[in-house]
């Protein structure tokens, strides 16, 4: 079965809404195993509505249309496919009773245009609304099927999730289920990636592997299977990852949408661990990605930012004649920041941050010099050099990322 999604509405093409019904729907299809070729968008408009239909005809057998069903003048759609197949509408008692019974219960008058969003197409399959007025429909003309569902997201999900999803599996003579699963890494290049999986790539069918670099230096691999079962279609995933891990599990940090903070929040968690920063060129950065996730401060006790030397020096105890011997940009400045960031916050953890974020150089050292330190109570404090290019705001943003990833690193060993 191929489908198109036909989404109605002068908002999407004026760039007011995001077209967030056509990406639920096509996700929701692909679930089925139904495969999604067309996204259109057209505005309230019948001629044009008009024609999009007729061009969706000739190419697809699952149509899709959203929004225009509500009681306005510009919602056109129910109105406009009844038109282009001849039938009429007819008030569907249900609709019209509950549309009453609200009515009576906030004491208000029913008006015409109300009534109007009760009619549905002759011979389709009534698709109940609980969260709104307009009920959605669904028949089959002519071998191919047509699905009508309301604009808000919040009544065409529901919908489609309760009836729509149910009517269309009852059509489908072969179910195939797509399932994908997202592998995400990190500190390896797209192309690296690829090398190391170059045949399995290669010889890619089902499942397929599709990477895709995400920037500041996050890679993911998509693995998608088909398969009439859910149940094999996971398995197909499993045994493929399996295969993939060996080579790259290095590098892997997480699932789906998951990031390299959230996972490191959710091991300190799981370790019952506390952690605190001192950060330099990243400027507090690293406790801003911990902080935006909720229940950080069990994990969390604080950062010192310590942007000048003598913040370094007087806050966070790093000696003169390390600074003198070596700079602020070393080794050795960024193994003394993270141990005494651990004692000053008392935490089990101390990460810090020292180096060049440019745009000159410093000490003699280039744009892109950069030492992440970690310290843990009773171990030998590592610290971690980087050559790192890009702009400022990038050579800070992966700065942040090594520390996470550092830390993932650590965690999941430990
Ligand atoms: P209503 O009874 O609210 O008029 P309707 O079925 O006629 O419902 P529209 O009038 O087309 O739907 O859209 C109502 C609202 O739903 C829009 O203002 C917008 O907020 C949201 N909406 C419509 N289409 C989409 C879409 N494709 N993606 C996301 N949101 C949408």
């Amino acid at each position: 079965m191929n489908a198109e999604i036909i989404s109605v509405g002068t908002e999407l093409l004026l760039g007011q809404i995001v077209n967030t019904n056509a990406q639920f729907l096509s996700r929701e299809l692909a679930q089925i195993g139904i495969n999604v070729f067309y996204h259109t968008a057209v505005g309230d408009n019948s001629t044009r509505l008009t024609q999009v239909l007729a061009n969706a005809q000739k190419r697809s057998n699952l149509i899709i249309i959203t929004g225009g069903l509500g009681p306005t003048k510009d919602d056109l759609t129910k109105e406009t496919v009844a038109a282009c197949f001849n039938k009429n509408l007819f008030r569907d008692e249900k609709s019209y009773e509950k549309m009453s019974r609200y009515f009576a219960k906030i004491s208000k008058k029913m008006t015409e245009n109300n009534i109007k969003q009760a009619f549905v197409i002759e011979g389709s399959n009534v698709l109940p609304n609980h969260f709104g007025m307009a009920p959605g429909m669904a028949f089959c003309y002519e071998g191919c099927i047509y699905m009508l569902l309301p604009g808000p997201p919040s009544e065409l999900m529901p919908m489609f999730e309760s009836y729509g999803r149910v009517f269309l599996l009852d059509q489908l003579e072969n179910k195939q289920y797509i399932e994908s699963r997202v592998l995400r890494f990190f500190g390896i290049g797209e192309s690296e990636l690829e090398t190391k999986i170059e045949d399995l790539i290669d010889l890619q069918t089902n499942p397929t592997i599709a990477p895709l670099a995400v920037g500041d230096g996050e890679v993911t691999l998509r693995l998608t299977a088909k398969h009439p079962s859910l149940d094999q279609a996971m398995e197909m995933l499993d045994q493929l990852e399996k295969k993939i891990q060996p080579r790259v599990g290095e590098f892997f940090f997480g699932y789906n949408n998951s990031s390299l903070y959230e996972e490191v929040f959710l091991l300190l968690q799981q370790k019952g661990l506390t952690i605190s920063s001192a950060e330099s060129l990243t400027g507090g950065a690293f406790a801003k990605e911990i902080t935006n996730i909720a229940g950080s401060s069990a994990v969390f006790n604080g950062s010192i930012v310590c942007y000048q030397t003598e913040v370094k020096r007087n806050v966070l105890n790093v000696p003169q004649d390390v600074i003198n011997k070596h700079g602020v940009v070393s080794f050795e400045c960024a193994k003394y920041m993270a141990e005494n960031v651990l004692e000053i916050l008392h935490t089990d953890i101390g990460i810090s941050f020292t180096g060049v974020a440019g745009p000159s150089e410093q000490e003699g050292k280039r744009v892109g010099t950069v030492f992440v330190g970690i310290a843990v109570k009773d171990k030998e404090t590592k610290v971690y050099p980087l050559i790192l290019s890009g702009s400022r705001s990038a050579i800070r943003t992966r700065t942040v990322k090594y520390g996470y990833y550092y830390l993932y690193k650590y965690l999941r060993e430990k």
